[in-house]
């Protein structure tokens, strides 16, 4: 996974390879709070450096209208294509993979979409908000 760094695209120092290495382990998005702590990389640290992996596209921010998390981009990730579902109200974040039919219908409806703003399509994100199992009860 680490070693798909071009060499002199992006220094690989000790912060950025225990990031990597938290988020490839990780099973879900994480904060850059979590991911610090994962990492056993101050703070400050893990925001500078997720910020410069996310620039060079090792790393996928994930907006999540609150904290945002962050995941191994997918090129770069063990499980590739997925979606994501959002608790708005403690911002955990989940994957998700969608059905080969529903993924397919996706592709194709946003395809056709695109075309007809004369748009070729790179790739599509498909993000679920609602209130996750722990967050549904109190309210
Ligand atoms: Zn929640
Ligand atoms: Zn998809």
């Amino acid at each position: 996974m680490a070693s798909v760094l071009a060499p002199g695209e992006l220094r690989l120092t000790a912060n950025r390879r225990a990031l990597l290495a938290a988020l490839d382990k990780a099973t879900r998005p994480l904060t850059a709070d979590e991911l610090a702590g994962s990492a056993g990389v101050a703070l400050s640290s893990a925001y500078r450096n997720l910020a410069e992996l996310a620039a060079a596209g090792v790393v996928a921010r994930v907006s999540t209208g609150g904290i945002d998390c962050f995941e191994l981009a997918e090129q770069f990730s063990d499980h590739s294509h997925h979606h994501h579902l959002m608790c708005i109200e403690c911002g955990i974040v989940t994957d998700f993979a969608p059905s080969p039919q529903l993924e397919r219908l996706i592709s194709r409806e946003v395809e056709e979409l695109a075309a007809q703003h004369g748009c070729e399509v790179i790739s599509h994100v498909f993000d679920v908000r609602g209130l996750c199992r722990q967050c549904r009860p109190r309210r």
